[in-house]
Order: structure tokens, then C-alpha cells, then sequence
């Protein structure tokens, strides 16, 4: 089946030194990987920040090649790529995070436009600094033609407190993205509690999912998603600890409404999908488990549950829709759904964009015609 993979990370094959550029560290180094070195990263680069060691990564986090020929493996059409969280750069001055913003959507932009036109790009914006994010997000979206942003699950500021994403200097960011058509993939980074939580990968495997929990609670808790309707988000990591826990959040919403109910005024069971409605927001499918898979398309409907495979890092789905395609309880209309409809309806794209996926729809088209019994409406 066609696959647009929503959930992909991409950096480019090298970066100026930003802190050597701007006198202060903080920023992330690349720096290559010779082509016969011994290890598993020949050909990639080392991440460090001011010179310690954050990550290395293969090629295929840096060049189109590598990542074209996983596609071809992994049978996945289209990606969309977005900048690897840790080079947000909320943290720092607002003018040298928009200069590092600008070029890394630079960037973006260009291996989007290169043939075989198998990219699709979100930019990253300087959040920290509204004025400045909207004009980069008017550049990624009518200059460098995006589909939209990444952005993280809270903001992190220069010498301030931090931004959770109800703040009203956000509001205007979300109002120039609802206005140019802009989708927001919400991605956890800057984990709360990291410095309490050193040992066994826990700021990954119990920060991030509780980040994300945060940020789908901030936007339903402070109104954004009732002020913008027409906003469309969606949340890594199937929606992280959320969609596990939202008996307990409405639960307090209920129990202590003078506390969790000040700036809503639905009930947070209202965001997801009831009697045929799917859910306000989009999550991806990375939650590496089928039963959390049917669970999560039963909270939000199939047709907000798109395929995110977290490509090419360790955490992600090593053969993204593999887990998917193995489930033999999903319908193939829903796997349709989950692998590619989703997707492009968050992106407020349409098949024909794609070659390919309008010939699988018509293929299914006529094989549900020649099956009276197995219609699109029976489907499920
Ligand atoms: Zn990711």
C-alpha cells in the first residue's frame, strides 16, 4: 500500500559552527564520519554540543540517497521531514535561532524540490519570538512552499520561564498558521525532568511521552483548539501519555473545575472521537504496539491516526507500517486510512497530488464495486 510517512527526521550534510558564529555555545556541531570508518556510522557525522557528545547518525540522516533507497525498501512513497528536535534552539537569541531556522528550512526546501519529488517539508520557527516565527513561517509557507511547521511541546526562552503552548503570545502564531494552512506537528524535546532521571534512556522512553501530554493538554486546556478550528495538529508519538490518561485528566476536569476547567469550557473527552466524529487532532502511529494501536484508532478514529515512524533513529519503527500491515483485524480500508488518508488530510493535501496513491484508490474503488458485500461503508 501507499505510504506517507509523517514522522521523519532530517538534518543537512553540514552546518556552519553557530557557536564559534554567534560567541556562545549551546548549539549543536556536526562533524563527518570518514566513509571507512569501522563503526555503525561510516559516512554520517558526530552531533556533539559544545564539544560533548549528543549523538551520532548514519547518512541517511544527512543525505537523500540512503533515505531514497530505505524508502524503496520499506515500500514508503513519500516522507515528510522535519529538523531533529534538539536544533529548535528556543533557548537562544531570537535573531540567531531565526538565522539557524532559516537555514535549516533552507535546506529542507531544497532536497523537497530535487527530484524524484518524494519529500514533503515542515520548518522549524523561532517560537520563542512570535513576530519573528510568523515571518519565517510566511517564508516556509509561501516562499519555500512547506506543508507547515514542527514545533516543540513547550517553549523553552532566553532567561525566561518557559512557554506551554496555551500562552497568549502563542495565539498569534497559531492564527498565522490556521490562516496560511499551515499543519503543526507537535514534537516532545527539552524533557521536565530530565535532570531527575539520568539512568535507562528515561528522559526518551517517559519524558517524551509525558511532554506530549503536556502540550495535547495545554492546547485543549487553554482554548487554542475552540479559538481556531480550522487549526490542524498533530501530536508525536501517538499523542504520547495522553490518550492513556485522559480518564484521569477529565476526571479532574469534572472533580476540580475551579482548578482544570478555567479557559474551557468542553469537556476534554469532547476532543476525541465520539458517535462518528474522529478527534480535534491528529497523532501518529509510533507507539511500537498493536493493542495501543487499536486502543488509540478506537480514541481518536482511523481518520486521525497517521503513519509516523520516527525515521531513522533507534526509537523508531525500524520497517515503518510494518506493525500496521501485520494487523489482521484492520480492514484493508483502514489500513488505506492509517498508512496514507491521515496523513494527507493533515497536511490538507489530496490524492492527486500522488500518482500512485490515485491509482491504489481507484484499484480499491473497483474491487469494492465487484464485492457488493465488502463496500467502503461496510468497510470497518
Ligand atoms: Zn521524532
Amino acid at each position: 500500500m501507499f505510504k506517507i510517512d509523517l514522522h521523519t527526521h532530517m538534518l543537512p550534510p553540514s552546518m556552519p559552527d553557530f557557536s564559534a558564529k554567534f560567541g556562545y555555545g549551546g548549539w549543536v556541531n556536526l562533524s563527518p564520519i570518514a566513509a571507512d570508518d569501522p563503526g555503525d556510522f561510516a559516512g554520517g557525522a558526530h552531533m556533539t554540543i559544545d564539544g560533548n557528545h549528543f549523538r551520532d547518525v548514519k547518512p541517511n540522516c544527512l543525505h537523500a540517497e540512503p533515505r531514497l533507497r530505505d524508502m524503496e525498501l520499506h515500500n514508503v512513497q513519500v516522507q515528510v521531514v522535519s529538523t531533529v528536535p534538539v536544533m529548535f534552539g528556543y533557548w537562544a537569541k531570537p535573531e540567531h535561532t531565526l538565522e539557524v531556522s532559516r537555514f535549516l528550512n533552507d535546506d529542507l526546501a531544497e532536497r523537497c524540490r530535487a527530484p524524484p519529488d518524494r519529500f514533503i517539508a515542515l520548518g522549524t520557527l523561532p517560537m520563542q519570538d512570535p513576530k519573528l516565527a510568523i515571518g519565517e513561517l510566511e517564508r516556509c509557507m509561501k516562499d519555500l512552499g512547506m506543508a507547515g511547521i514542527q514545533i516543540g511541546s513547550h517553549i523553552e526562552r532566553p532567561g525566561a520561564p518557559d512557554w506551554n503552548l496555551w500562552e497568549p503570545e502563542l495565539l498569534d502564531v497559531f492564527a498565522a498558521c490556521q490562516e496560511l494552512g499551515a499543519a503543526i506537528l507537535v514534537h516532545p524535546w527539552d524533557m521536565m525532568g530530565r535532570d531527575q532521571m539520568g539512568k535507562y534512556w528515561l528522559p526518551w522512553l517517559v519524558g517524551m511521552p509525558a511532554e506530549t501530554a503536556r502540550a495535547v493538554c495545554a492546547m485543549i486546556f487553554g482554548g487554542v483548539f475552540d479559538r481556531f478550528p480550522n487549526l490542524r495538529v498533530c501530536f508525536a508519538h501517538g499523542g504520547g501519555s495522553f490518550p492513556y490518561t485522559i480518564g484521569r485528566i477529565e476526571h479532574g476536569y469534572n472533580s476540580r473545575p475551579d482548578i482544570v476547567a478555567v479557559d474551557c469550557e468542553k469537556n476534554p473527552w469532547s476532543y476525541l472521537a465520539d458517535y462518528g466524529q474522529p478527534a480535534r487532532f491528529w497523532v501518529d502511529s509510533a507507539v511500537y504496539s498493536r493493542n495501543a494501536l487499536r486502543y488509540l484508532i478506537a480514541m481518536m478514529d482511523e481518520r486521525r491516526v497517521a503513519l509516523g515512524s520516527d525515521y531513522p533513529f533507534p526509537l523508531g519503527e525500524a520497517m515503518p507500517g510494518a506493525m500496521v500491515d501485520s494487523m489482521y483485524d484492520l480492514t484493508d480500508k483502514t489500513k488505506r486510512q492509517l498508512l496514507s488518508g491521515s496523513a494527507l488530510e493533515f497536511l490538507g493535501m489530496t490524492a492527486d497530488a500522488f500518482p500512485g496513491l490515485m491509482e491504489e484508490q481507484r484499484a480499491a474503488r473497483e474491487r469494492a464495486a465487484s464485492f457488493p458485500t465488502e463496500t467502503a461503508e461496510t468497510g470497518k
